[in-house]
């Protein structure tokens, strides 16, 4: 089953409102293109509004009511005049739009009705592009087309100018923890993975990635390291640090959780417990943040985005890194 109005009303309302709008007063588009990230809820919006074309029960005059015959086959995929085109391989191939559209020359097999969705739109060939084009040129009276892309700026501006463009928003932190729950990730990682990205699917992927469940302990760990000395905290980049986060990608990800290990810090001291990312270390964090002050920690935190930016400069990781426990240390975050 599909999502429903109200759970991708709180994923994407600016678009949600706009769709409502157009099905309030019958002015549905014969062309969408929703532009938008991955996990930003395209495929499923395009779904939840085909349903709201054929449902015979309309709830409110605009949602799908999710149960009659005509919902619950778009639900499981097996409608006869919704069609779903995906890449096949790595791009979209003209004779799947050439045979989507031989589909549509029929009749309705049982209205008039037929909506399409094409999903990656801007995987189409030249070829299967141009096809598309005459296809979008001639709209019977009653189709609707849904082209989804991540990446708008790889399609014919011939096709985008026949679209009427939906753009999906990132997902907000809070919309990502609240996703995250719902898909059954511990709140001891959803906050910390709503930090770190908006898009839903990395999020999951990550969530049950043992590399990136390793991070967080190292991270915690070079904390530790820190707060005794320079050469624990040498030592310890070396044993463990650089044996882990080895790509410019996993360094990054490596100074994005440090990052948020300071900035929990900070909200302690703030006492605003309750924006704390790192929730299974509150205890230790607590300790941690009365050997500090609020402006070390500040700093510490500048130096890290500095580093950052280091690393996106091509500087030498064991270089930057060294710095930066040597910054960290002089700025004496630790008394
Ligand atoms: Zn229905």
């Amino acid at each position: 089953m599909g999502k429903t109005w109200e759970q991708l009303e709180e994923l994407q309302p600016v678009v949600l409102k706009m769709l409502r709008n157009s099905l309030l007063k019958q002015r549905v588009a014969h062309a969408y293109l929703f532009e938008g990230a991955k996990g930003t809820g395209k495929k499923d919006v395009g779904l939840l509004l085909t349903k709201a074309l054929f449902c015979e029960s309309l709830i409110d005059g605009y949602k799908p009511c999710e149960t009659c015959h005509q919902c619950r086959r778009i639900n499981s995929g097996n409608h006869p005049d919704v069609h779903l085109v995906e890449p096949d391989g790595q791009s979209i191939k003209v004779d799947q739009i050439r045979n989507l559209q031989a589909e549509f020359s029929k009749k309705g097999v049982e209205s008039l009705k037929k909506v399409y969705l094409i999903v990656d739109a801007d995987k189409m060939s030249v070829s299967a592009a141009n096809s598309l084009l005459k296809f979008l040129e001639e709209p019977g009276a009653q189709t609707v087309a849904f082209l989804l892309t991540e990446q708008p700026q790889q399609m014919l501006p011939t096709i985008l100018s026949r679209c009427q463009i939906l753009t999906f928003q990132p997902l907000s932190p809070n919309v990502m923890v609240n996703q995250l729950l719902e898909n059954g990730v511990h709140p001891q990682k959803a906050y910390i993975l709503a930090q770190l990205t908006s898009n839903l699917e990395e999020a999951l992927e990550l969530n049950v990635d043992e590399w990136f469940a390793q991070a967080q302990n190292i991270v915690v760990k070079l904390y530790e390291g820190l707060k005794k000395n320079r050469l624990e905290a040498m030592v310890m980049l070396q044993s463990d640090w650089f044996q882990h986060f080895k790509e410019k990608e996993q360094l990054h990800r490596g100074l994005d959780l440090l990052l948020l290990f300071f900035k929990d810090l900070l909200y302690i001291q703030l006492e605003k417990q309750e924006q704390i990312v790192f929730k299974g270390e509150m205890e230790r964090l607590k300790q941690f943040a009365l050997n500090t002050s609020g402006r070390r920690l500040t700093d510490t935190m500048s130096a890290i985005l500095e580093a950052k930016r280091k690393l996106d400069a091509n500087m030498n990781p064991q270089l930057m890194m060294e710095q930066l426990v040597l910054k960290i240390q002089e700025g004496s975050t630790f008394v």
